[in-house]
């Protein structure tokens, strides 16, 4: 067997470099390699780390690891689901690795979920190296669609209570989905009252794109904030959400249920994760 090896890791240490977090990098020692693949969109990685568990990288970006994946799992479907009256029908955009399907089922009221990821690659190995997260892509409840999100969207108007999108970063294959046309279609696929969350970058890193992102959503939807949460292995250290409202206006930061069986949401981190510090509150309301 040829011993496999990798750009992004030297020494025995894998180093995610890239101008989007300009002159920083999280590295983690790496155990073992365990599958390298350049699939028709991306460059695919995966690797047992020392410290937490077997990571998902791709085009050089860490997508998700074992051990923090359910801080933002659990917070980018719950968000948008707990604040739902009555969610039956969901679409998850991206997500390949299925840790969102996996939340996304925790709600009873949830009928069909289909997950369209653009790379069948990423459903393929997750499948055989993220089984905690993609295990539940077999359930009755879900469909599994390979296709383009913005493409689908355009097939389904008017369809889904809550759509997730759950993309990689703006370059690649995902850049479409943070644009104007993309917001326009999440909004015209959603049934009346329907809800929305979309990765939406760090606010130590991104805050042009989050004000941009914000800016244009209010343009769109009914009711549109900006939720985070906190995660270890996602440059800056933390993650956003936009999270909006069709046709109604809803306070999105009061959920309407419990979710059973999660280790970062609860009711009071829904409402918070609203809550801005200073810096950050000042950047959304200017302008
Ligand atoms: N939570 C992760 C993060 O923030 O880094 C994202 C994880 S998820 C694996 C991202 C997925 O989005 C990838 O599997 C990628 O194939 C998918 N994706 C990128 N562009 C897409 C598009 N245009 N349509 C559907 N899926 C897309």
């Amino acid at each position: 067997m040829p011993v496999l090896t990798h750009r992004t890791i030297v020494d025995g240490w894998f180093r995610e470099i890239s101008p989007q977090w300009q002159g920083q990098a999280m590295t983690l020692k790496v155990n073992k390699i365990l599958h390298i693949e350049q699939s028709k969109y991306q460059d695919v990685l995966v690797f047992e780390s020392e410290t937490f568990g077997n990571v998902l990288v791709l085009d050089g970006a860490i997508q998700c690891t074992e051990r923090d994946e359910f801080s933002y799992q659990e917070m980018i479907a719950h968000l948008p689901l707990a604040s739902h009256p009555n969610p039956k029908k969901v679409l998850v955009i991206g997500g390949g690795d299925g840790g969102v399907v996996r939340e996304v089922l925790q709600h009873e009221s949830v009928e069909h979920v289909v997950l369209c990821d653009i790379d069948e690659a990423v459903i393929r190995v997750s499948k055989q190296y993220l089984p905690h997260m993609s295990s539940l892509l077999s359930s009755p409840r879900v469909e599994v669609y390979v296709g383009d999100g913005f493409a689908f969207l355009q097939e389904h108007q008017s369809t889904y209570d809550v759509i997730i999108t759950d993309s990689s970063d703006p370059v690649g294959p995902a850049q479409s989905l943070f644009e104007k046309p993309y917001f326009q279609l999440l909004h015209d696929s959603l049934t009346p009252g329907g809800h929305i969350s979309t990765q939406a970058e760090c606010l130590w890193l991104h805050s042009t794109l989050i004000k941009e992102l914000q800016i244009m959503t209010r343009k769109i939807f009914t009711t549109s904030e900006y939720a985070f949460t906190t995660i270890p292995t996602y440059p800056g250290g933390q993650i956003g959400f936009i999270v909006a409202s069709k046709g109604v206006e809803r306070d999105l930061a009061i959920p309407l249920r419990k979710v059973p069986n999660t280790r970062y949401y609860n009711s009071d981190v829904h409402k918070a994760a609203y809550m801005l510090p200073e810096f950050a509150r000042a950047l959304l309301q200017e302008g």
